[in-house]
């Protein structure tokens, strides 16, 4: 007997290979991408169609322009349409079933209810087997995104590192490839195909712990001093650490394998790495791999202090034991298969590593899929299983999806109800919550910023004021757009997480205990000063701070008559009496040269504060005065908002110099209007009101 032929429409290749699974020993399946291919195929075969399982949201024609077309043409009349669609608002399922659709499945959804009403809507197409595959298939469409979320969190690392964004992939497609190739070797390992998707996987986790590590440290251009260098050590142990602290998570084995690969991926052969010394094969394959992988991936990329360096001097200096001692059998794959490698990694680029196939086919996946599935949905589905581990492991984070088009934000649960927000999908533009949370403009200013991004650049970062559960908090938006692969990309949406800086920073403290200090004066340097007055405003964003800006008058002349060792002296000096004009827990920063930074919270009187601590820091020193110019802002006027209150500090100074120097100054709009245009002309870094950011 002839079978019939369903049309399965959707553009996710998951969603169709389950479905074409669940339904292909009843029936003759028939696939489209997009709502364009769908009606060619339909005016090609649509006599021949028994139904058609359609999505809404899709590329170049959606699911309601297919229904359009199709009732135009009055083939609604013969094929049923089901609408299987993340897309759940009222209207639209109405509209659905005014084009004439038979019926309606949305997701994400109460599992129970669907169940049931694909049972019942089903039974005359599917099978009962083949409808518990229905439900799985949405369960695997909720999560399918779980290999950005790895990308996302590693981009976090990126940023702070200054990496090029293609280290961990590298790093990544090193470990899968070398993975591969000591399978060929030895058996002694044990590695199944399981553990090396899983390995490649929280490869990509190796450097977390550089969170924690002061960014003046990691985005030194310069060597690092031994102390720096002892600073820098710590990310192993840090990362660790990281994972063991999952609450109830430490047995999944993706984190198990992730806590091995931060801890050890410094370690060496010959026990003379950081931060455990062990040695041969005490330190796991795992993190072996990770390690060879890493230092080859340093040596060809460009980094500040060096440029890249080709394949064939990487593969030399490694295996010639420049870079510490490795796995001879390590080592022996690298040269025997050294080609293959240079031309994967040449290859590899993110787009491929979103669709880089994972071959290995486990049990587990078998069970889900109740043994129907094909070796194509396998292999897809073992790619999101590794992922969704990981992602289950790291559930309370406020987790974000947005797509433009219908516009809509989903949350996760765990998300929407920490913001504080009534229900976890929104639409954007007209969500009370939404907007009480981001504050006016809030999310005009987020889209600008999705729309800012390339599929070259996809990363977004924002830092804003979230208000939630009656108080208002820094946070961090950490996003990435995502895009099409057609000749032109369309933007698809983006995902994403929040962070409470507030809360990111008081782990921060807690991990790296001490931050990074000049060592002339033992001030905080400009970039830990930055994140202490960030984490100080996060934690009161009402509160009376005031930044003053300080910089010695003629400093230069002081050097060049009484010489360098004098010059220092009078830099420590000043050091000194800062510390002492405030209290110790108020911040000192010298920001470079003879520059210097004081924040402090006050209740009143500032003005008498200020005079107080300029007076201070005015003085003699072996007979010659010391003189400083100064500038001061508020946050009462400029608001909790770091940036802004730099460049007022920065204003006024300059204003200070403007007017003879030996005197300080309070940022004034009004009354620094004129010496700011003569500002902004000399000093580009001085902005104009207009362009700052909105609160
Ligand atoms: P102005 O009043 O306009 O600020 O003039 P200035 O001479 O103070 O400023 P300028 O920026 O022209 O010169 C700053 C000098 O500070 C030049 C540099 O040699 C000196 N300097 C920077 N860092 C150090 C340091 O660590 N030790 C010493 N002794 N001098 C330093
Ligand atoms: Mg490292
Ligand atoms: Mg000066």
């Amino acid at each position: 007997m002839k079978k019939e032929k369903i049309l399965i429409v959707d553009d996710s290749e998951m969603n169709r290979s389950i479905l074409t699974d669940m339904l292909c020993d009843g029936y003759d399946i028939v696939e489209a991408e997009d709502g364009l291919q769908a009606v060619a195929t339909m005016q090609k075969m649509r006599a021949q169609l028994s139904l058609v399982l359609l999505d809404i949201v899709m590329p170049h024609m959606d699911g309601f322009g297919v229904l359009e077309t199709m009732r135009a043409n009055h083939w609604i009349d013969d094929v049923p349409v089901i609408i299987i669609s993340a897309e759940n608002s009222s209207t639209q399922v109405e509209r659905a079933y005014e084009l004439g659709a038979v019926d309606f499945i949305a997701r994400p959804f109460d599992t129970l209810i669907v169940q049931r009403r694909v049972i019942n809507t089903l039974l005359l197409y599917a099978k009962q087997k083949q409808l518990i595959g229905m439900v799985e298939e949405q369960i695997y469409e909720k999560e399918k995104n779980n290999d950005l979320m790895i990308d996302i969190l590693s981009h976090i690392v990126e940023f702070r590192n200054g990496e090029s964004g293609l280290h961990i992939l590298h790093v990544r497609t090193l470990t899968d490839l070398l993975l591969g190739y000591i399978l060929k070797k030895t058996d002694k390992y044990n590695i199944t195909s399981d553990d090396i998707s899983v390995i490649s996987t929280a490869s990509a986790l190796h450097d977390i712990g550089k969170i924690a590590i002061s960014e003046s440290i990691l985005n030194k251009p310069g060597r690092l001093t031994p102390e720096e260098f002892a600073e820098m050590k710590k990310h192993s142990a840090i990362g660790a650490e990281m994972l063991e602290n999952l609450p109830g998570y430490k047995d999944e084995k993706l984190v198990r394998v992730a806590y091995e690969i931060c801890r050890w991926h410094h370690e060496r052969w010959d026990g003379r790495g950081y931060p455990d010394g062990l040695s041969g094969d005490e330190i796991p394959i795992s993190a072996q791999i990770v390690a060879l992988a890493d230092v080859y991936d340093a040596l060809t990329s460009v980094r500040v202090y060096k440029p890249a360096l080709s394949h064939e001097k990487a593969v030399e200096m490694i295996t010639g034991g420049e870079c510490g001692s490795f796995n001879p059998l390590l080592l022996d794959c690298l040269r025997e298969y050294s080609t293959q490698i240079r031309t994967a990694l040449e290859s590899s680029s993110i787009a491929d590593a979103k669709d880089r196939k994972l071959q290995s086919i486990t049990t587990e996946t078998m069970k889900r899929v109740g043994g129907s599935a094909s070796e194509r949905t396998l292999r897809l589905l073992d790619k999101e299983r590794v992922r969704n581990s990981f992602y289950a492991a790291i559930t309370e984070v406020i987790q974000f999806e947005y797509t433009p088009y219908p516009p809509m934000i989903a949350l996760s649960e765990f998300g929407a109800k920490k913001l504080g927000l009534q229900e976890n999908i929104v639409d954007p533009a007209h969500d009370q919550g939404l907007a009480r949370l981001l504050g006016e403009g809030g999310w005009e200013y987020l889209e600008e910023r999705f729309r800012e991004t390339t599929p070259e650049s996809p990363q977004v970062r924002v830092d804003r004021v979230l208000s939630y559960n009656g108080a208002s908090r820094w946070h961090r938006i950490v996003a990435q757009t995502l895009w099409t692969t057609d000749d032109v990309p369309r933007c698809e949406g983006a995902l994403g997480i929040v962070m409470d800086i507030h809360d990111a920073h008081l782990k921060m403290e807690e991990l790296s205990q001490k931050a990074a200090r000049d060592s002339l004066t033992g001030l905080l340097n400009r970039g830990s000063a930055r994140e202490q007055i960030e984490l100080r405003m996060a934690d009161d964003p009402q509160g009376h701070f005031a930044l003053a800006e300080i910089d010695i008058d003629d400093f230069k002349k002081v050097n060049d008559q009484l010489g360098h060792m004098f010059g220092d002296r009078v830099l420590r000096e000043l050091a000194q009496r800062m510390k002492h004009s405030v209290r110790s827990s108020d911040i000192c920063c010298r920001a470079g040269g003879e520059e210097f930074f004081l924040f402090l919270d006050y209740n009143d009187q500032i003005e008498s504060t200020v005079d107080r601590i300029y007076k201070n820091l005015c003085f003699e020193i072996d007979g010659r005065s010391i003189t400083i110019s100064m500038g001061v802002a508020l946050s009462v006027t400029e608001g909790a908002f770091y940036d802004r209150l730099y460049r007022a500090a920065d204003a006024a100074l300059y204003a200070a110099k403007q007017g003879g120097k030996h005197q300080y100054r309070f940022y004034d709009e009004s009354a620094m209007r004129d010496t700011l245009q003569g500002a902004r002309r000399a000093h580009p870094d001085v902005m104009p009101e207009e362009d700052k950011p909105q609160k």
